[in-house]
């Protein structure tokens, strides 16, 4: 399937020095729903800002990211902002946050929509469509974001990410602080919306339970690049790289028929040099080669990659 958006060799780097994305590269087909999975700070947040060019002022970027074989990056903000909302959209962390709690939710999709050169009809028509969409009540429109439960608030962030008709959503934590119930239902509503929509997902998570009931394929990051990716199930069922391994282990298993782990240690500085695998201090089957270069992310057929010496032993 051909690429609708691919990042190339994506790095971030912020003033403090901290280079939080190093070197990250995906694709993502129309309509096909990815997994960014890791620990809190391993880049996945920065790696969805860079691609909606949403970095604060003093990070800098390099690589690209092809927008229908275009680089959106390369020319700056002029470049980026007619895409932004209309081909890309995201749904932030914290839906109250993303919501502006003084405005009534239905104002802030026309606000969205006329931003984007529809008219104040245009808007209320789109509002009435992306509510209904998201399985929202007709009256959310009048109501305040405080006046929603925090599904019904996650719903309506949804609702205002499609209100430009977008092709690719970036999804960051849209189940985070809600219950499992809830989390079952946005994670259904993503499937569906893909579903009818034809609509690329990038769910970012550090949930791993979650990543089978929505996504067709994951990419597991650690310290700001991808060190597994393939098919969800398959990476769940038989990950390959001894940190999705430990990811694995430290997911409650609902059947106990494992005991649940944590991950040793801590993931590194990245405002210092990493020499090595990043993963080499916590990793329980470092070889001696492994803090003195990096693994290459390596083809192993079947649509896996992974980033490990371990390949070269069992090869
Ligand atoms: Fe562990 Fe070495 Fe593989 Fe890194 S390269 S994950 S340290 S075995």
């Amino acid at each position: 399937m051909s690429s609708l958006i691919g990042v190339r060799d994506l790095v971030v780097e912020f003033s403090s020095g901290v280079r939080a994305v190093r070197s990250v590269s995906l694709d993502l087909a129309p309509g096909e729903r990815l997994a960014l999975v890791g620990e809190s700070g391993c880049g996945k947040t920065t790696t969805m800002l860079a691609m909606m060019g949403l970095l604060p002022a003093g990070a800098t970027v390099s690589g690209q990211v092809l927008l229908d074989g275009k680089d959106i990056l390369a020319g700056g903000e002029a470049t980026m902002r007619p895409h932004r909302w209309s081909d890309i959209a995201m749904v932030f962390q914290g839906a109250m946050n993303a919501l502006n709690p003084v405005r009534r939710v239905g104002a802030q999709i026309v606000e969205a929509v006329r931003i984007h050169g529809g008219s104040r009809q245009d808007g209320k028509l789109r509002a009435r469509e992306v509510l209904d969409l998201v399985g929202l009540p007709k009256d959310t429109s009048s109501r305040y974001p405080h006046e929603l439960s925090g599904g019904q608030r996650q719903r309506a962030v949804i609702a205002l990410a499609l209100a430009c008709q977008p092709r690719i959503l970036l999804a960051d934590e849209p189940t985070t602080a809600l219950d499992v119930i809830v989390q079952d239902q946005i994670v259904t509503l993503l499937r569906q919306l893909s579903d009818s929509l034809g609509l690329a997902v990038v769910l970012v998570t550090h949930d791993l339970a979650l990543v089978p009931h929505l996504c067709d394929r994951a990419a597991v990051m650690y310290a700001g690049t991808i060190v597994e990716s393939g098919p969800c199930a398959d990476i769940v069922r038989r990950p390959r790289h001894p940190y999705t391994r430990r990811l694995v282990e430290a997911t409650p298993d609902l059947a106990g028929r494992r005991p649940l782990t944590s991950i040793p240690g801590a993931p590194p500085r990245l405002d210092l040099p990493l020499t090595g695998c990043a993963f080499q201090p916590r990793c329980a089957e470092a070889l001696e080669s492994c803090a003195g270069s990096a693994p290459p992310l390596t083809d192993l057929g079947g649509g896996r990659t992974r980033a490990c010496h371990l390949l070269e032993v069992t090869a």
